[in-house]
């Protein structure tokens, strides 16, 4: 999937990538079965791209995200980034020596700013981990880069010698982001950045991403399961469910005019800021499958009110039937499907 772009527009290319992990059971602690948290991903990030990754809760959007910057160790396909000193490299097939400097490329920031920052370390010791590990500065240098990162994220250099429990969410938040800045990366990964904070915070926190991404030329896969949150500051939608990509799309047209239905039902459960607009939410019946044993066909088959007979029989493909819009359905050509604004696919 190159999306039609120059392979040098591209900073990631994802391709059938799989996140297993066994079941064991009984005394022998025998394996019996897989989780496929990941089963079958790919998509292309552009430079510049906010790639909002969506989806329920265990869809597999954080295990693709750290399965990416190879904290969890891929089951299968590959993962190519695009490393501004290496060029090209196949990150599923590095070793840990291997990956040390491109990490330095591919940072993560994570979810929950109370247990990401180790309590028992300084501000200034937090945000310089990376420089030291990397032995990228020390001494009065090391002091400078750590007070400019402080500066660069909206807190003040004075704080350097504070520990994380005086701060409040957000500015802990803000700490993640400068360690995660500190050694100057391409692609950051930012999980949930922002689920953990009150909403007064998150647009702050938001709006800063925004700044340092213009600021310091950087990439952004997003991952969020509140749609509301992503819809401003991504570019492009990656739409998960049950360990697969459903649909990618830029970010407008996925609200607009989603092409699956389980997009379809995300979008009609966003609450809608004009009291003359009353659509009511589709109601999805059922759970969401069991990534051990999902079902037959279209793992979406079960819920889906638009299934028909070959859905449980064949799994249907990721395909582009519009310029950088792709949807894995049966029937996307087909169906009319109702947007955030209660606007319908033209299709
Ligand atoms: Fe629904 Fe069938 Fe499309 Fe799956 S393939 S989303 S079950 S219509």
């Amino acid at each position: 999937m190159t999306n039609g772009q120059s392979q040098d527009n591209n900073i990631l290319e994802v391709k059938d990538l799989k996140t297993h992990y066994p079941i064991r059971k009984g005394l022998l602690r025998r394996v019996t079965g897989y989780v496929k948290a990941v089963d079958g991903v790919n998509f292309t990030l552009r430079k510049g791209d906010t790639l909002g990754l969506v989806g329920e809760s265990g869809c597999g959007k954080t295990t693709t995200g750290r399965t990416i910057v190879r904290l969890l160790e891929p089951t299968a396909g590959s993962m190519r980034f695009n490393d501004p000193n290496l060029g090209w490299v196949n990150l599923d097939q590095m070793s840990r020596r291997e990956l040390a400097p491109v990490r330095r490329n591919m940072q993560m920031i994570f979810q929950d700013p109370f247990s990401s920052l180790n309590p028992r370390l300084t501000v200034k010791r937090i945000v310089a981990e990376p420089l030291i590990i990397n032995k990228v500065a020390s001494g009065s240098e090391l002091d400078d880069r750590v007070a400019e990162l402080l500066r660069v994220v909206g807190m003040r250099p004075e704080y350097m010698s504070r520990y994380p429990h005086a701060f409040s969410g957000g500015q802990r938040q803000r700490l993640g982001i400068a360690r995660a800045l500190a050694l100057n990366p391409r692609l950051i990964i930012c999980d949930e950045p922002v689920s953990a904070l009150d909403v007064s915070i998150q647009a702050q926190v938001l709006n800063l991403l925004e700044d340092l991404q213009t600021d310091f030329d950087l990439t952004y896969i997003f991952i969020a399961h509140d749609l509301s949150v992503v819809e401003h500051i991504t570019n492009r939608m990656a739409v998960m469910y049950v360990g697969k990509l459903v649909e990618l799309a830029p970010t407008g047209e996925l609200y607009d005019s989603p092409l699956h239905p389980y997009s379809e039902a995300l979008m009609a459960a966003l609450p809608i800021p004009d009291p003359r607009v009353r659509e009511r939410p589709i109601r999805l019946p059922g759970e969401v499958a069991n990534p051990a044993n999902p079902p037959s066909g279209c793992y979406f088959h079960p819920r889906c009110r638009y299934a028909q007979d070959i859905c449980a029989q064949e799994e249907p493909e990721l395909r582009e039937l519009q310029p950088d819009h792709w949807s894995a359905c049966h029937f996307s050509e087909d169906l009319s499907l109702r947007g955030v604004l209660g606007s319908h696919a033209t299709n």
